[in-house]
């Protein structure tokens, strides 16, 4: 290829010389190096004619060519020959990659940048009902049309998974996470989880049934107790008596707790919402709390702050609790004269509750695990308070129930907030007479 401009240079001379000598042989010099010229380009052109042909059928084996040309012509195919490996190396690479995803059990889809299926898997046309030829290039939200599936796809926050029934097999349930990658492409990858949540299901039957069952003889041993206390006893043994009707009392707050939260793990979504009148409900619970912070002999200052016309749709039993387990926290793990703030709020993201304490706070380390079943920061402090240890697994399981979340944000020995952020189709104008609370 190097010598190809100077050969390609010495045909041009010797063509020009030789034209030239004939020209001036029969007196036309000007006429001699013209014809000599044009034979030269003729020559050029049929090259290239030659070569763009083979170019149009690059598997044919390069055309005959002497001189510069034949150099050009090998350098191509040598050229062509890496590229058709390459190719093929990168078809095996497509075809093993097909291969091992139609393999997977999961479902695997690629969503483009304009929310359009681009590619999945075999599962996913067994598990979301996609098909190939029908489907390539549809919005995603027009196949899976589940309202929760296209609000948390339109969300557009996707650190925590969507639980949902496959909508083509029955019986089936899929776990849906999303990821992003590139220039806003989306991959989603649906697990059948079905197997886990049978398994979870006998797990909260069984607590739900534990709980149940120990309700009743519960009852029986308080009642006695109560009959044991208004007689007159031994000191001692009033005194074994009294301990006994408190840790029953918690026993009997322990199951009560369970079975609430037994009902609240049954079904991921709330049924039957209904208008709930935030400011009477949160009014009411202020009220409580100040009569718990007195017989606790604490004196705080709790305020309460509303600064919205909207109320929220909802599980009043349940939203009643989630603010009052918040609230009663407060209250309890403040020391004397604590500072507790009530707070709701909307604005263009949604519904806030709060409540801010300058109490005993939490580490860091903590806050992660606060809202696992008898997870406790500190055995001693809340024995103390009389928790269940239950409070925030109640809170955490409400709030998810109605498409809400929890926050947490405390220092220690400085204070705690705990918000909850509600979604904007849970707010409604509420008109007080009609309202839950
Ligand atoms: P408990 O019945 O023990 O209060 P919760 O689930 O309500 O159970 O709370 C879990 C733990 O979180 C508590 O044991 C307590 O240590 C900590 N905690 C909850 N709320 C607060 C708060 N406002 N300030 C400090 N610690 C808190």
């Amino acid at each position: 290829m190097q010598n190809s401009p100077h050969a390609s240079f010495g045909n041009l001379l010797i063509i020009v010389i030789v034209s030239a000598v004939l020209g001036l042989f029969f007196g036309y010099l000007s006429w001699g190096l013209v014809l000599g010229l044009s034979v030269w380009c003729i020559l050029q052109i049929r090259q290239t004619e030659k070569l763009r042909n083979w170019l149009h059928q690059s598997d044919t084996v390069p055309p005959e060519a002497q001189g510069p040309w034949g150099e050009i012509f090998d350098d191509l195919a040598r050229i062509q020959k890496r590229q058709q490996a390459k190719t093929k190396q990168l078809k095996d690479i497509i075809i093993r990659f097909q291969q091992s995803s139609s393999a997977l059990a999961d479902a695997f889809v690629i969503i483009d940048s304009h929310n359009n299926l681009e590619w999945w898997n075999l599962s996913a046309d067994r598990l979301l009902g996609l098909k190939a030829s029908a489907d390539r290039g549809k919005p995603v939200i027009n196949l899976l049309r589940d309202p929760r599936f296209i609000r948390y796809f339109r969300k557009g926050n996707y650190d925590d998974p969507l639980q949902l029934p496959s909508p083509v097999l029955n019986d089936t349930v899929l776990q849906y996470q999303i990821t992003e990658f590139g220039f806003g492409d989306r991959l989603l990858v649906a697990r059948d989880i079905t197997q886990l949540v049978r398994l979870e299901q006998t797990r909260q039957d069984f607590v739900a049934n534990a709980s149940h069952e120990l309700r009743t003889p519960l009852t029986v041993i308080r009642g006695y107790l109560e009959t044991f206390l208004d007689q007159e006893l031994p000191k001692p043994l009033t005194r074994a008596m009294n301990q006994m009707q408190t840790q029953a009392s918690r026993m009997e707050s322990l199951v009560s707790d369970l079975l609430f939260l037994s009902r609240l793990e049954a079904s991921q979504h709330i049924l039957d919402e209904s208008p709930v009148y935030i400011k009477e409900m949160l009014s009411s619970i202020q009220q409580d709390a100040l009569v718990l912070a007195r017989a606790q002999g604490k004196e705080h200052n709790i305020s309460l702050s509303i600064d919205s016309e909207y109320d929220l749709l909802g599980q009043a039993q349940e939203l009643h609790s989630v603010f009052s387990n918040l609230i009663f926290n407060a209250v309890r793990y403040s020391p004397l004269k604590g500072k507790i703030d009530i707070k709701w709020t909307v604005n263009q993201e949604g519904g806030h509750f709060s409540v801010q304490d300058n109490g005993l706070g939490i580490e860091s380390i903590h806050l992660s695990r606060l809202t696992e079943r008898f997870y406790r920061v500190d055995e001693g402090r809340s024995s103390s308070t009389g928790g269940t240890g239950l409070g925030l697994a109640i809170v955490k399981h409400a709030l998810y129930r109605h498409g809400a979340q929890l926050t947490i944000e405390s220092q220690f020995g400085k204070g705690s907030l705990f918000s909850c952020h509600f979604p904007l189709d849970m707010l409604e104008k509420v008109n007080s007479a009609n309202a839950a609370t």
